[in-house]
């Protein structure tokens, strides 16, 4: 990890860099931050440069034997704690080098990770994680080892807070009484969850929220987006890499939903079976996928919910601005008290079949044959 691959954050990043070549690294320091402020890829690229065997003005060369390793995560004196669980595969006394790979192969492939996204890659989504006291021994017996390569061994703790006392009675000795050349660093988001003992014998390091012009440049690079667009999800994004993603995602999502919507209710109305197949196709395709056809039925309920709503009471949702607004003025009308309640039920039953592997061509031709008999049904002259 090189500091120019974090987002933002240029002033920390040179106030470490700074440690480093006055030779005043702290043997203990607790990175804080939420994770998508980059604590993690922070403390990575400051072990990497510290152990850079040909460091540049700002960054690690990238290049030298130690960096080449740190490439890969693979470097001897680099050690890893993370929370961890049983798996179907691990089944006990887990510890962080049961999952090491799982560990790299994450934080190469997307620096920015949250513990949600952590236990999905490990596939313990319902359950608990945390750094155990077998962990601590395993940490222990590492730390004993000399340097391999590096002046310095490093250990670096993602998520202190899910330390158990034991283990943290452990990890604070370690803390206390350094074993060799070691340098410790602690990566937490809320400081409050960890032992006082602990927090006050470390180096606080505080990691603010991404600059929000930085993070505008990232969106729009990262994203393929306008300015005017990065600037919008920057805005709400509190500096944070993490939500700013998942906002350009859900808002990329939202425009292929709205288009897929539009044309399906035109091929249904016009009961064009040739368009109607070719809708079913896209929909169908393995990479779409179910859990996006699942999220697509939803946001179709929504709009038929709102078509309703502003049919008779005309009130509306904020989020249906713009071109989806002036759709939906158009669309309104068609759904009414004769139909919205057997659209509704279609669109129900088919979340649930999706949910349980239905065969999607079929189910999505079969909804398209119902609502193409639907749309046409009249609204209700009310005779008096
Ligand atoms: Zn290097």
């Amino acid at each position: 990890m090189h500091f120019k691959e974090i987002v933002g954050q240029s002033q920390l990043k040179s106030r470490l860099i700074q440690t480093v070549k006055e030779g005043r690294i702290s043997h203990a320091q607790l990175f804080v931050g939420k994770s998508g402020f980059g604590p993690l890829p922070l403390a990575i690229a400051y072990v990497q440069f510290i152990a850079c065997k040909n460091k540049q003005e700002t960054d690690s060369c990238g290049a030298c034997p130690s960096c080449l390793k740190f490439n890969k995560l693979v470097h001897p004196d680099l050690h890893f704690s993370f929370p961890v669980s049983t798996t179907g595969g691990v089944k006990t006394k887990p510890v962080s080098d049961d999952f090491i790979n799982d560990w790299r192969a994450l934080n190469l492939e997307k620096p920015y990770f949250d513990l949600e996204e952590w236990h999905k890659t490990i596939g313990i989504e319902q359950k608990q994680s945390i750094i155990s006291v077998h962990e601590s021994q395993a940490i222990i017996k590492k730390l004993k080892l000399k340097a391999f390569e590096s002046e310095f061994k490093f250990l670096l703790i993602w998520k202190p807070e899910t330390l158990n006392p034991q283990a943290s009675n452990k990890l604070l000795k370690l803390i206390e009484e350094p074993i060799g050349k070691t340098i410790i660093i602690l990566i937490a988001e809320d400081e409050e969850a960890l032992l006082r003992t602990i927090t006050s014998r470390t180096q606080m390091i505080r990691v603010p929220p991404v600059e929000f012009s930085e993070l505008k440049k990232y969106l729009a690079k990262k994203g393929g987006i306008d300015e005017e667009r990065a600037q919008q999800i920057a805005a709400l994004s509190e500096g944070d890499v993490l939500q700013a993603e998942e906002k350009l995602h859900s808002s990329e999502d939202a425009e292929v939903y709205f288009n897929l919507f539009v044309t399906w209710m035109r091929a249904c109305y016009e009961a064009n079976i040739e368009k109607m197949h070719a809708w079913v196709e896209q929909v169908s395709e393995r990479k779409f996928g179910r859990e996006r056809q699942k999220q697509f039925l939803e946001y179709a309920l929504e709009v038929m919910r709102e078509g309703m709503i502003r049919n008779y009471a005309g009130s509306t949702l904020k989020r249906f601005d713009g071109p989806e607004g002036n759709f939906l003025q158009k669309f309104a009308p068609f759904v009414h008290e004769n139909n919205v309640f057997g659209i509704m039920e279609i669109l129900n039953d088919a979340h649930y079949h999706v949910s349980r592997n239905a065969y999607a061509k079929i189910l999505f031709m079969d909804m398209s044959m119902k609502f193409a008999n639907l749309l046409r049904v009249k609204k209700r002259t009310f005779v008096g």
